[in-house]
């Protein structure tokens, strides 16, 4: 994760860094190799939410979008089930930023956790993804509202597969255009 706590405060990982988890309470160390982008990490055990990923440079160059106190947002359903939310919107909507293989087991089960979500994917994760979806956008175009629109099979690529059955929005980055141009909340 991004943010811990150290003396009341949220704070990024910084060399030597110890701090504790706002989730768990538990300790977490700070992780500044030259590998992975720098973040906490939960001592001696796994993270805390059992659907953390892997800190990437993707997915704090997206949360970096956002204010920080809207950025992992500890998030309890009625039944006390609980998870980090990777953005929270004052008003409540929640953005999830995939950048790893998620079952469809696992995106209909934090579908059904957070009620209103949308799904940034990074979406140029597998060689032929860019190439495939692309290409399945060669049939008509149809110009509904302000959003040109296109009907396309799910079968006509992988990432359509994976995520075409979500019942909420989906966001494809193909990492070709900068963050700031695309999506922008203020
Ligand atoms: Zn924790």
């Amino acid at each position: 994760m991004r943010y811990a706590v150290v003396g009341g405060q949220r704070v990024g990982a910084y060399v030597g860094g110890r701090a504790t988890c706002p989730y768990c309470n538990g300790e977490v160390i700070a992780k500044c190799g030259t590998h992975r982008v720098a973040h906490w990490s939960h001592r001696g055990m796994r993270d805390c939410d059992t659907w953390a990923e892997n800190e990437t440079d993707w997915h704090q160059a997206w949360k970096n979008r956002f204010p920080i106190e809207w950025q992992e947002i500890g998030y309890t359903a009625q039944s006390g089930e609980r998870h980090r939310a990777d953005v929270k919107t004052q008003s409540g909507l929640v953005l999830e930023f995939q950048y790893s293989a998620l079952s469809e087991a696992e995106r209909i089960s934090r579908e059904q956790f957070y009620t209103r979500l949308v799904w940034i994917v990074h979406a140029d994760r597998r060689l032929r993804d860019r190439k495939n979806f692309f290409a399945s956008l060669s049939g008509p175009l149809h110009v509904a509202s302000r959003l040109p629109t296109f009907t396309i099979h799910r079968d006509d690529s992988a990432l359509l597969r994976d995520w075409g059955r979500s019942r909420a929005p989906v966001y494809f980055d193909f990492g070709e255009t900068k963050l700031g141009r695309v999506l922008k909340f203020v």
